[in-house]
């Protein structure tokens, strides 16, 4: 049976318990609204611990002020059923308070990384990532930490959090689930109007499209941003940035030699999209 946990002390107490016990722990951080993006995280974790915690906390400190913090999709029925088929053994479902009681004062900012690409337009936002996600493996104490290449530029900062702290987890990035017409699965998907779900199909057809030119010998970044930049233009989206980076510094890459991502986001009316291939 799947327990729903709702405090940090109670968490804590749990997961020392089990590890005492010998157990690997996996966790899944989630913030709801469950798809199969979130079901591929949940399966790899099955499969890389004995109990497998998924979190599911939408993080006020991640979210900007003028940002859907309040309006962000949620519903735990179907996420605590969806969760419960895919073998979840705990949901750690703490409210605000319980995450930030009293004055906070204490924040993981990983520098450099945190600001360039979507920290630009989101500034503070991978700061309150880090910051939750540090907490939630204080709590949780997984041995494994599993993410989506989705969100392709928190999974390289999570990675050098880990490392230059010497956090004792695992972080495992787990491949984009998409819909069948190529658009990334996510739960701001349901924010998109009907002509603008069509409209965004340009982003992973603009990325396919990079990348079918690369496999063809094109290795130049600017001709590979281009083919994106255009899709996604003449299909009435609105920029943010479309880069090809290297995939641990996340800074430009120009010659291509070896793997490298090409990652953008754009707006669809208001609403923020992200997608990122590998260049490989
Ligand atoms: P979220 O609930 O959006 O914060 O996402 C929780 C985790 O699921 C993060 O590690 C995301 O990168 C991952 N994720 C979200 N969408 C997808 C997707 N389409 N494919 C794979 N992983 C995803």
């Amino acid at each position: 049976m799947m327990k729903v946990i709702k405090t940090v002390h109670e968490m804590q107490a749990f997961s020392h318990a089990q590890r005492t016990g010998g157990k690997r722990i996996a966790l899944v951080p989630t913030m709801g609204y469950l798809h199969d993006g979130h079901i591929s995280l949940l399966n790899e974790a099955k499969k890389q611990g004995d109990l497998l915690v998924m979190s599911l906390f939408v993080n006020p400190m991640q979210f900007g002020p003028k940002e859907d913090l309040a309006k962000y999709p949620r519903d735990f029925a179907r996420d605590t059923m969806i969760a419960e088929r895919a073998g979840t053994d705990i949901i750690f479902y703490p409210d605000a308070q319980e995450m930030y009681p009293g004055p906070f004062k204490t924040t993981v900012y990983v520098s450099d990384l945190s600001d360039i690409l979507c920290g630009k337009t989101r500034p503070g936002h991978f700061q309150g990532v880090t910051t939750v996600v540090a907490k939630l493996f204080n709590v949780i104490l997984p041995h494994t930490a599993i993410f989506g290449e989705k969100d392709f530029q928190q999974l390289v900062i999570l990675r050098r959090m880990v490392k230059d702290l010497n956090v004792p987890v695992e972080i495992i990035g787990m491949p984009i689930i998409r819909e069948p017409d190529g658009l990334a699965m996510s739960s701001r998907n349901t924010y998109l109007s009907v002509d603008d779900r069509h409209r965004a199909i340009s982003i992973s057809k603009g990325l396919s499209n990079a990348l079918d030119a690369f496999h063809k010998g094109v290795r130049d970044d600017k001709k590979l941003r281009e083919i994106v930049r255009n899709d996604i233009q003449s299909a009435g989206l609105r920029e943010d940035y479309v880069e090809v980076v290297d995939e641990t510094t996340l800074q430009p890459v120009h010659e291509l030699s070896h793997t490298a991502r090409i990652v953008t986001a754009a707006y669809a009316g208001n609403v923020r999209l992200i997608d990122n291939m590998a260049l490989k």
